[in-house]
């Protein structure tokens, strides 16, 4: 028999399952705020449950606990790194940031990735496995136990396409978001999508207010096919119409992802199709200097590039943001530390 999963549990299940052991309800609230708020790590700790109970849940359920191997401070801000190793021995990372409006966790939806962005180093290996809920949980509740300090944000953004395990994704916002846990608001969560058309219309279909980010990276189909494997499943037509309906159906602006690249999607001429591209969307465009990996030869766009793309949007009347950038000195990209912890071990 397979051991239950106990911290992806929804609260009416984790009820069900305790009144079928003939256990007494209460038990149910009891548990789930020792894993949900107080975030245990061991039955052990729940000292509100009598030993021989603990001992029974201990033998009956999998309690999902992330351990630390390594932590990365930046020198030049206040983010830091994560890079934990999960039940079955494969490692993941998350990244922790401050901001003004509060406290905000890059969280990974995989092992490794198969989306293929030709940028990117989590994709480098290809995919590993799904994340549970619980194991996306988990890197929330060991950075805020660790750093001491409450968790008001979150980013689906880190290694791993989200609705490439979608079924875990529901759940883990669900439960991120319940206010018997740690009650995290869904209008702080935004999930970045390298644009999964039938995805993007099944979210959307979900009615939860979280921002939906589109990584675009490109003015053009041409371009974006060069860069992102999946774009070639997914035309920009059709993922721009799923965004709008994505808009429509949630009220929340889309925020458009364009990874700024030396030479090969940073000019005044993409610059100025992206506008056209954008025109009436409603959306935000976030502009990142790409971060150079290792393994792959992209160079970030000068500083003057930069900002005359940023200017040509913005004379167009499209909103757009240059993304501070942040932990450059952690290898803060997407799966770079996983892949820098790879090759050491
Ligand atoms: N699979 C999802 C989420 C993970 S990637 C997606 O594609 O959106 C999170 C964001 O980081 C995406 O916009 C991705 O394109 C971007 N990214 C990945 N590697 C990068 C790099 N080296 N430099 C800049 N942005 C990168």
């Amino acid at each position: 028999m397979e051991t239950i999963d106990i911290r992806s549990l929804y609260f009416s299940e984790l009820e069900k399952i305790i009144k079928e052991m003939g256990e007494r309800p209460f038990r149910a609230s009891q548990l789930y705020g020792w894993l949900h708020q107080k975030l245990a790590t061991d039955f052990g700790q729940m000292t509100d449950l009598p030993v021989k109970l603990r001992e029974k849940f201990a033998g009956q359920f999998e309690l999902t606990v992330l351990e630390l191997l390594e932590e990365r401070v930046s020198l030049t801000d206040e983010t830091r790194k994560y890079l934990f190793r999960l039940a079955d021995g494969n490692v993941i990372e998350s990244v922790w940031m401050e901001y003004r409006h509060g406290n905000s966790v890059c969280i990974s939806s995989q092992v490794g990735c198969r989306m293929g962005c030709r940028f990117c180093a989590s994709t480098i290996d290809g995919l590993e496995r799904n994340l549970a809920a619980s194991e996306m949980l988990e890197q929330i509740y060991r950075i805020q136990d660790l750093t001491g300090r409450r968790i008001s944000h979150v980013v689906i953004m880190g290694s791993g396409e989200p609705f490439d395990n979608y079924d875990a994704v529901i759940r883990f916002l669900h439960l991120i978001s319940d206010e018997r846990g740690l009650n995290i608001s869904l209008r702080n969560i935004t999930l970045s999508t390298c644009g999964i058309v039938p995805g993007i219309y099944r979210f959307a279909e979900e009615g939860l207010p979280v921002t939906l980010a589109l990584s675009l990276h490109a003015p053009n189909d041409e371009i974006r096919r060069k860069l992102m494997p999946a774009a070639k499943a997914y035309p920009l037509p059709e993922v721009l119409k799923a965004c709008g309906e994505y808009f429509k159906r949630t009220g929340r602006r889309v925020t458009f992802e364009y990874s700024l690249m030396k030479g090969i999607n940073d000019g005044r001429q993409e610059a100025e199709e992206l506008a056209r591209l954008l025109e009436g969307l409603h959306g935000h465009v976030n502009l990142i200097p790409v971060n150079p990996v290792k393994e792959r030869d992209f160079t970030r766009s000068d500083h003057k590039a930069i900002l005359e793309f940023k200017e040509i949007l913005e004379k167009a009347g499209i909103a757009v943001t240059i993304r501070r950038e942040m932990g450059r000195d952690i290898q803060g990209a997407c799966g770079q530390l996983r892949r820098s912890f790879l090759s050491r071990n």
